[in-house]
């Protein structure tokens, strides 16, 4: 075998993080990952031990791999504390939230053959920070901004990634009927883009009608990409459909190759240290960080393994109504692999 080891820098995380990234580490290698990580400290643990949430050192490290696996992290109470996530968003322009939402064996959920991504933009929209009160709080205005480039990037980002995964159909979700401007200006970048992906489906719909149509009928979307409120909403509901935020995955990509890999759940203080964890959230977040370096042996391996340890009842978890702990779950999954 080749040795295509790449050092990866690691957040493990606060509450519940340590033990879901010890089990997410453990699955890696026996997946075949080639993978060294470089642990670095963030949020709580970070405060902690540094007196910062987001250490200089920490940057540095994902600088220099440009490819990280983030555990949950906890914003400090207080004045001077901004939120992690919102510094590491914008310090690296993580332009692009990607979140699949695939049915998953053994996890209750109403439907059985949901298999969807989510790209959400993430950097613009209504997101973008521009609000102020008007008056003494008579009135308060929020600006949303929607730029071609920024447009153009995450629907390209979109197109090229249903032609790597071999998706066949793209729905921009947008407002464009009432936001004449900033979804008309998003949805007519999306056609100009679409026409140079002959070979991919292409069609847009109105965001009311994408939730609607999401919940009756999940089956129908495969890629959808949208602006930032909008990816925010969809993209929990699209984790409800396959049995809610404990087993969502999700990547984050920058400007320059950057990505960020991290579970879509919090750091769940109520159960942090008592074994008890799913690490699934983090390791199925570990199989798209596999994905990216291009380790698709190793990933398809591991994504195998979470797949048959779901599946089984006597290795099912708390959090989805059985009683195995997370090393028990772990085992499984790494006995699963060996199979
Ligand atoms: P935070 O403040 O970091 O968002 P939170 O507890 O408010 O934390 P979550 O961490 O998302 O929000 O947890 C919501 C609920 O889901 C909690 O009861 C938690 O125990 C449970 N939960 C979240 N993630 C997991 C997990 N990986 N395994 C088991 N239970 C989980």
């Amino acid at each position: 075998m080749i040795d295509q080891t790449k050092q990866v820098t690691l957040i493990e995380g606060d509450g519940i993080g340590p033990e879901i990234a010890a089990a997410t580490v453990a699955a890696v290698a026996a997946a075949g990952g080639q993978v060294e990580w470089e642990r670095v400290p963030a949020g709580l643990a970070a405060v902690e031990a540094r007196g910062t949430p987001l250490p200089e050192e920490t940057l540095t490290s994902i600088e220099k791999n440009r490819v990280a696996l983030k555990g949950p992290l906890g914003t400090p109470v207080g004045e001077g504390f901004r939120s992690v996530n919102v510094g590491l968003r914008q310090h690296f322009d993580l332009y692009a939230n990607v979140r699949p939402a695939k049915t998953l064996p053994g996890v209750p959920s109403r439907f059985t053959d949901v298999d969807m991504v989510i790209v959400r933009e993430n950097t613009e929209g209504l997101y973008s920070g521009v609000e102020h009160f008007i008056g003494k709080r008579n009135a308060a205005e929020s600006i949303a901004i929607i730029t071609r480039e920024g447009s153009e990037r995450i629907i390209r980002y979109a197109f090229e990634y249903a032609s790597r995964h071999a998706r066949h159909k793209v729905t921009l979700v947008h407002k464009a009927n009432i936001l004449k401007m900033v979804g008309g200006l998003f949805l007519e970048v999306g056609r100009e883009v679409a026409a140079e992906y002959p070979g991919i489906e292409f069609n847009d719909m109105i965001v009311d009608a994408t939730a609607m149509r999401m919940v009756i009928d999940p089956q129908t979307f495969d890629v959808i990409v949208t602006t930032n409120l909008f990816g925010d909403i969809l993209s929990d509901l699209a984790a409800g459909l396959i049995g809610g935020l404990g087993v969502a995955c999700s990547a984050n990509l920058g400007t320059g190759g950057c990505a960020i890999f991290e579970a879509v759940h919090g750091t769940a203080p109520d159960i942090a240290g008592q074994g008890i964890a799913n690490p699934t959230a983090l390791m199925l977040s570990a199989v798209l960080l596999l994905e990216y370096l291009d380790q698709d042996a190793a990933a398809n391996r591991l994504r195998r393994g979470i797949m048959a340890a779901l599946a089984d009842p006597e290795q099912r978890m708390r959090d989805l109504g059985g009683t195995a702990d997370t090393a028990t779950f772990t085992r499984a999954v790494i006995r699963q692999m060996a199979d």
